[in-house]
């Protein structure tokens, strides 16, 4: 036995080692999987992990060295991440509630601190209920097919997130995807599709890619006259868009609207995790019933409920955050302009700098972080070709100091890379 352990640890294979599986099919996959991500790298579309050894701030350690960078590329967008106050708040419920529940909801995984934060939820956003999630990409995998039938139709932005196709692909409603915001193309796509028994207009209420906001108060509309639903994603635009932060829907003024909300907790409210359901009584009975990522996969962590729930009482009792936050994204947008950058979007905090050309933006956000600034350039496939952009993401923890950092060091790489004259 010795001897075999000897041998295994002089050819790299001792206790710990990764163990490759042998066979002929294991091999077979191997080739296929190390062909599929040459082709990815071929593309130009691998991504690769940068990793911070320091908290999600506005500003950040990089492992193996880069010190103090300023972060422009979180959706940390009050900078309630790491908080004092919601990290304490996660502390004192671990230490009450414990580090989880080992268990789904509806077996023994729901605490009373669960069933706060649902109701807080739904008061919040001014609705009847609400349900928590793992995640939002869950939320929007659980509603659809819970909630419509083959009688049935769903409506959605052609460049919804990849949460919501991936819900309505589960789902065996009737599928419609119209234009991006084009309302001409909602309303044709709504006649047709009036011969179903129930309606459902799907939409991001901010698209991430573009900072571009939808249309709501022209989509409610629209699904009042031909007697649909809207459901709207609201992961980034709760806690920050409109008067108070409540989102799209408060913004546009159409709270009365919109029938369905789905939201995160894993950006601005604490940035921890998990997502949510919220609206009609009802509906959010039979989530609890049917709702698949509900009933299989397991209760969120206390010290997560805890952080989720003190960013909503901060957010609750005061919108000074989410004003300065609006303020700083106001600064950026402006200096940028007037640098000579178009920025896509409006009055948003994800501000798309516009450059067309991929080469162009990865060589140029390289170049940002040799000067201190964290932003990440996106091209094709996950934007059109041909609209290869730097996304910046403003919060309310940059000072006015480190917007203006950024705008420099664009400006002097936008130069040195031909993109401003
Ligand atoms: N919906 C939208 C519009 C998102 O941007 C994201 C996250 O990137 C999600 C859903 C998924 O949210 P979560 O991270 O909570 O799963």
């Amino acid at each position: 036995m010795w001897r075999a352990a000897a041998v295994r640890a002089l050819r790299g294979g001792g206790a710990g080692a990764p163990r490759a599986a042998s066979g002929s099919a294991a091999a077979q996959l191997r080739r296929r999987l190390e062909s599929e991500l040459e082709d990815i790298r071929g593309a130009g579309t691998w991504k690769s992990e940068r990793i911070i050894a320091s908290r999600q701030g506005p500003h950040l350690h990089l492992a193996g060295g880069g010190a103090g960078i300023i972060n422009f590329c979180a959706n940390n967008y009050l900078g309630l991440s790491s908080h004092p106050e919601v990290i304490r708040a996660a502390v004192e419920a671990l230490e009450k509630f414990g580090a989880g529940l080992s268990s789904v909801r509806f077996i023994c995984g729901t605490q009373s601190i669960h069933k706060d934060l649902e109701e807080k939820i739904a008061r919040f956003h001014q609705r009847e209920d609400a349900i928590l999630y793992a995640s939002c990409f869950d939320a929007n995998a659980g509603i659809f097919e819970a909630l419509l039938t083959p009688e049935d139709a769903v409506l959605s932005d052609e460049l919804n997130h990849a949460s919501i196709i991936d819900g309505i692909r589960l789902c065996k409603a009737n599928k419609y995807r119209y234009r991006h915001m084009d309302m001409q193309d909602l309303e044709a796509k709504l006649k047709e599709a009036q011969k179903h028994r129930l309606r459902l207009v799907a939409t991001d209420g901010a698209f991430s890619m573009d900072g571009d906001i939808a249309p709501l108060r022209e989509i409610c509309q629209l699904a009042q006259q031909y007697d649909a639903l809207v459901f709207i994603d609201e992961c980034h635009a709760t806690g920050f868009l409109g008067p108070n932060g409540r989102g799209t829907d408060e913004l546009l003024g159409v709270m009365d609207k919109v029938t369905i909300i789905n939201s995160t907790l894993g950006k601005a409210l604490g940035g921890a995790a998990g997502g949510y359901t919220t609206g009609p009584k009802p509906l959010i009975d039979l989530l609890r019933q049917r709702s698949r990522p509900y009933l299989f996969s397991n209760s969120l962590p206390p010290a997560v409920v805890g952080c989720a729930s003190k960013a909503l009482d901060l957010l609750m009792e005061s919108n000074a955050i989410a004003q300065s936050m609006a303020a700083k994204t106001q600064r950026f947008r402006s200096k940028m302009t007037a640098a000579g950058f178009t920025i896509s979007g409006k009055d948003h905090p994800i501000c798309p700098v516009m450059l067309g050309d991929a080469r162009l933006a990865s060589v140029m956000a390289e170049d940002m972080l040799n000067r201190g600034i964290y932003v990440i350039g996106f091209s094709y496939p996950v934007v059109p070709k041909g609209k290869a952009r730097i996304r910046v993401q403003i919060s309310a923890v940059h000072s006015d100091e480190d917007i203006d950092r950024c705008v420099e060091a664009f400006t002097e790489v936008g130069r040195k890379h031909g993109a401003l004259s």
